[in-house]
């Protein structure tokens, strides 16, 4: 840490202390060239996720837009509140983590989206896949479909509400 006084960087810690709540951490210094004293202040700095579109377009992740686009698959599906905002933070926790650096790619998230939804509800997923991937023809569900295991196949179809995704 440099010193403020003559921009040495030899600086020596005296002591730490965690603020009331242990949200920040302030550290004594003291410069080893000039002898002056300071304080550091070290606080969490979440990262600030970015998202980058297909378009090229870059914006700030927006975990809110995530959750109601989940939460709109999810519609008239046996899927709880609770189990969509795990989804969410899930989904942020592995972003955040997963990648090297702060930019994600759109394309990504609508994986992790597909892959989670796939694993809780078959018909959510295939909701969310064909807003997300902007489906225009009735062969894209076909294709769509085809890929869930039979298995899932036991999943049962709820009537749509009036305004349904479709
Ligand atoms: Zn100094």
């Amino acid at each position: 840490m440099r010193c403020p006084y003559c921009n040495s960087t030899d600086s020596r810690v005296t002591d730490s202390r965690p603020d009331t709540e242990d949200a920040i951490i302030r550290r004594r210094r003291v410069c080893e060239q000039c002898g002056a004293k300071f304080t550091t202040v070290e606080r969490i700095q979440m990262r600030d996720l970015m998202v980058r579109k297909n378009s090229g377009k870059v914006e700030a992740f927006d975990r809110e837009k995530l959750r109601r686009s989940i939460k709109l698959a999810c519609r008239n599906r046996d899927v709880g509140d609770e189990q969509i905002e795990k989804l969410v933070t899930s989904i942020h926790r592995r972003l955040e983590t997963e990648t090297p650096d702060d930019t994600v790619s759109s394309a990504l998230v609508g994986q992790m989206v597909s892959d989670s939804l796939l694993n809780l509800d078959p018909i959510a997923f295939v909701r969310f896949v064909s807003v997300y991937r902007k489906f225009s023809r009735i062969s894209d569900f076909k294709k769509i479909i085809d890929k869930i295991p039979e298995d899932d196949d036991n999943a049962v179809v709820c009537k749509l509400p009036k305004t349904s995704l479709f």
